[in-house]
């Protein structure tokens, strides 16, 4: 690999290979830009929304396997659904040997990890052949420890060495090995992160991830009815809105090239004039940029719970919240947030890991500190309104109060971290989706031009 040659990174979903169809729709994109010189690919994903993933036909037959149950029938499925693929394409490849490894292999040793890779390695040789790239099995250079965890360095420094000199490759996405030689993949989703690894190892000038979406949502469409999608956010916007339930990306995606500063740009590859969504560094310049909204997103979160403490005079009791929280973590229970007032202070807490130690905890912190009265607040949604021109925009907290206040919604906490980047409100679960609702209508439809 020479580095002055401008490249491009493209991870295609699972979704956007889920047929011949979708196939070559990636492949006009690969050819329609030269840059566009590493290609990773999923497994093929759904077709219709009943359809099941080629992953999850992988982890049913390793299962059969493992139970020593005949999976020849399961398997089947697979094997038609590749070559059903091939014949599409019109392409004169036979998987017909490494249908038959795979088998043997699962015979052998059911591992899971080796039955899901496997979507990911054929339909990597199935377009290596049909673009005329070169094909790098991602075992060879992705690299995992005995426990499974990436060694990002030596996995760059592998891939770095197996690309000198290769003009266009394709690396399957979702595994690689670890150092004793067993297949390993990431978690679900995880060849988002091969993309980046690849990006970062290639030093590409953007990561393109071509999914089913014209990029990020400001809202859940499943609240807001067609929202508007988001065109710039930043790594760090982008993990607040992640932590409150937006996702499109796998978490582990965006720190190899967080810290290599290429941009993502997520991308639909059934509408590729859409510009997708362009996630940025959070120090990029935003000079220039048409001010879309104040807002960059709002995301909510059910199912947490608040911890009431009253107590006159705690504020001059010294240690008093750190005996408060030294309960928690005895307890395993760790916060989202704390409010507090003079005589008050109220934790709120994921309810599930609250639940199996609630009496412990309750016990823990009425020996701790006395309080006069306590009481645990379940039903909790917190929603998070993350964006960052908030910071210099005044008003931000008014209107977002405002807009809860007109639709009679009880705010039950509020907490503005001290990036400005974000303000967090805790509202009980039944109110979560109106309150967005309302924040959206506040933010994005009043600040659209009249046309
Ligand atoms: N095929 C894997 C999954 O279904 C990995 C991926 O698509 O990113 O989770």
């Amino acid at each position: 690999m020479s580095d002055n040659i401008k490249t491009k990174v493209v991870k295609f979903g699972g979704s956007s290979l889920a047929d011949a169809d979708q196939i070559k729709k990636a492949a006009a994109i690969i050819r329609a830009d030269d840059r566009r010189r590493f290609v990773v690919p999923s497994a093929p994903g759904k077709r219709f929304s009943d359809d099941v993933k080629v992953t999850d036909m992988l982890y049913r037959c390793c299962e059969l396997a493992g139970s020593g149950v005949d999976f020849t029938e399961d398997f089947q499925l697979i094997r038609d659904r590749y070559n059903g693929i091939i014949e599409g394409l019109g392409i004169g490849l036979s998987l017909d040997e490494e249908f038959e490894t795979i088998v043997r292999e699962l015979k052998a040793r059911p591992s899971k990890d080796y039955a899901a890779s496997r979507g990911e390695y054929l339909n990597g040789k199935v377009i290596s052949a049909y673009l005329g790239f070169e094909f790098i099995d991602a075992a060879d250079v992705i690299i995992f420890d005995t426990k499974g965890t990436l060694l990002l360095d030596d996995t760059i420094e592998a891939v770095r060495k197996r690309l000198r000199g290769v003009e266009r490759a394709v690396i399957p996405g979702f595994y690689g090995r670890t150092t004793e030689g067993f297949v390993k993949t990431f978690s679900r989703g995880g060849s988002d992160v091969t993309g980046s690894i690849i990006a970062n190892a290639a030093r590409a000038e953007l990561y393109e991830n071509w999914t089913d979406v014209s990029g990020f949502l400001v809202a859940d469409p499943r609240i807001v009815r067609e929202p508007d999608v988001i065109n710039t956010i930043t790594y760090r916007e982008l993990r607040e809105l992640a932590y409150m339930g937006a996702s499109v990306l796998h978490e582990d995606a965006i720190f190899p090239v967080r810290s290599a500063g290429i941009p993502i740009n997520i991308r639909n590859t059934n509408r590729p004039e859409d510009a997708g969504t362009m996630i940025v560094s959070d120090d990029y310049s935003f000079t220039g940029e048409s001010l879309e909204h104040t807002i960059t997103g709002i995301a909510g979160r059910k199912g947490f719970s608040t911890i009431n403490i009253e107590k006159a005079m705690m504020n001059s009791e010294t240690g008093f919240g750190m005996k408060v929280l030294k309960v928690l973590v005895d307890n395993g229970v760790s916060f989202e947030h704390m409010p507090s007032g003079i005589d008050t202070m109220s934790i709120t807490v994921d309810t599930a890991s609250l639940e199996p130690v609630r009496d412990k905890v309750l016990a823990g912190i009425r020996r701790e500190v006395s309080p006069d009265h306590i009481e645990i607040e379940d039903g909790i949604a917190l929603l998070a309104v993350v964006g960052r021109r908030m910071k210099n925009t005044r008003g931000t907290v008014a209107r977002i109060f405002a807009a809860l206040a007109h639709a009679r919604i009880n705010v039950k906490m509020i907490d503005q971290g001290s990036s400005e980047l974000n303000v967090i409100v805790g509202v009980s679960e039944h109110d979560l989706a109106e309150a967005i609702r309302r924040i959206y209508d506040m933010f994005i439809n009043s600040e659209k031009q009249p046309v």
